[in-house]
């Protein structure tokens, strides 16, 4: 982007402004130009960093490439006003910075001081402005998306619907975009040239909203489903003596993700499994293994209620617990359990509009005990 920058203005804009200036001086003019242009969209982006720490969101750190910046946040915004005060305050800083340059600009020709100097500062101050209002475009993922995003979750109360309605429009401003410049130049034989940045920036639009459909849709399904609708009801136990080969095989392919219970002479669970952790095991391996060696430990499993959503959790599942037992809520009574790859499954993808397929009903395992 800098070398982009020193480029345009240095062979463009600066000769077309200032035709009698040396190259060296273009040259030099346009390093520093480039160098303040980076200068601006770090601003841009420490104003959304600065309202993000306002709220209790840590910034993980900023980065800066070619068609801007990004503020990293550690976590998405807990409130609408949130969303909209962390959103707004880019394209804010973004405009303060340009009108700071345009005023500049202005002083230096009230005073008759030309040169490339002045004609750099004039360049970011329109620059910065432009900046500001291209990203309050309501597409997500531009600054203006993400104040869409608030509007709608203030009225329906849903972030992750909001932030699927503001992803959509952005696949719809990046096609557009693309229609545009695509029409203009083939269709209605424009000059490419200035349609270059529409394509690039539609091009750029729909490809971060695509990943932005993917992340709400399921964020929401994961809000949306509790537990229980994806929860094996009252597995059958195993006895842990049983060679983790034979449970393999008595689960049978299907079955390989549902979480049994490993018991002792009928006693209370001593760990839970799913055939499928034996995969990683030698066939030697898997012969000589008990069930009850590789169990994840009761006292260690992670434990829900029913009626939890399965993003809460998920939280608790964060560390490498392959399952969790769902008890419920009304009698603490064990229910069933629940395995990471269940869990995995309403991962799939939505289509291109972010609706994603039903969730298949939950089978319950009518297995046979081992032995007979
Ligand atoms: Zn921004």
């Amino acid at each position: 982007m800098a070398a982009f920058v020193v480029y345009s203005l240095a062979f463009t804009v600066l000769p077309s402004l200032y035709p009698t200036a040396p190259l060296i001086d273009r040259l030099m003019a346009a390093s520093a130009c480039a160098f303040l242009f980076l200068l601006s969209i770090l601003g841009h982006e420490l104003g959304h960093a600065f309202l993000a720490k306002r709220h209790d969101i840590h910034v993980d750190g900023i980065s800066l490439w070619i068609l801007g910046g990004v503020a990293k946040l550690s976590r998405q915004a807990q409130t609408p006003k949130a969303e909209f005060e962390i959103a707004l305050a880019g394209p804010l800083a973004s405009l303060i910075i340009g009108l700071t340059f345009s005023g500049a600009a202005l002083v230096a020709r009230s005073q008759d001081i030309v040169g490339p100097g002045p004609a750099v500062v004039a360049w970011l101050g329109i620059v910065n402005v432009l900046i500001a209002a291209s990203n309050l475009l309501p597409a997500s993922p531009l600054d203006g998306g993400r104040i869409l995003t608030a509007a709608i979750w203030m009225r329906n109360g849903d972030a992750e619907a909001a932030r699927l309605h503001s992803a959509r429009s952005g696949l719809v401003a990046g096609l557009a975009l693309i229609v545009a410049g695509v029409s203009a130049t083939i269709v209605f034989k424009q000059p490419l040239r200035p349609w270059i940045s529409a394509l690039v920036m539609g091009m750029f639009l729909l490809g971060a909203a695509r990943t932005e459909v993917i992340g709400a849709a399921i964020r929401r399904r994961f809000n949306h489903t509790d537990i229980e609708s994806i929860t094996s009801f009252h597995p059958t136990a195993v006895p842990g003596s049983t060679p983790v080969d034979r449970f393999a095989t008595w689960a049978g392919i299907d079955h390989q993700h549902i979480a049994h219970p490993v018991v002792h002479w009928g006693h209370e669970p001593v760990g839970y499994l799913t055939p499928a952790l034996g995969a990683t095991l030698s066939p030697a391996e898997r012969s000589w293994t008990s069930v009850a060696q590789l169990a994840v430990p009761s006292d260690v499993v992670p434990r829900a209620w029913n009626t939890e959503s399965v993003d809460v959790v998920l939280q608790r599942m964060e560390t490498s617990y392959p399952l969790a037992v769902i008890h419920r809520v009304q009698d603490n009574q064990i229910l069933g359990t629940v395995s990471q790859a269940q869990i995995h499954q309403l991962m799939t993808s939505p289509d291109w509009w972010g609706r994603l397929p039903d969730i298949e009903p939950t089978s319950k395992p009518d297995f046979h005990p081992v032995g007979s």
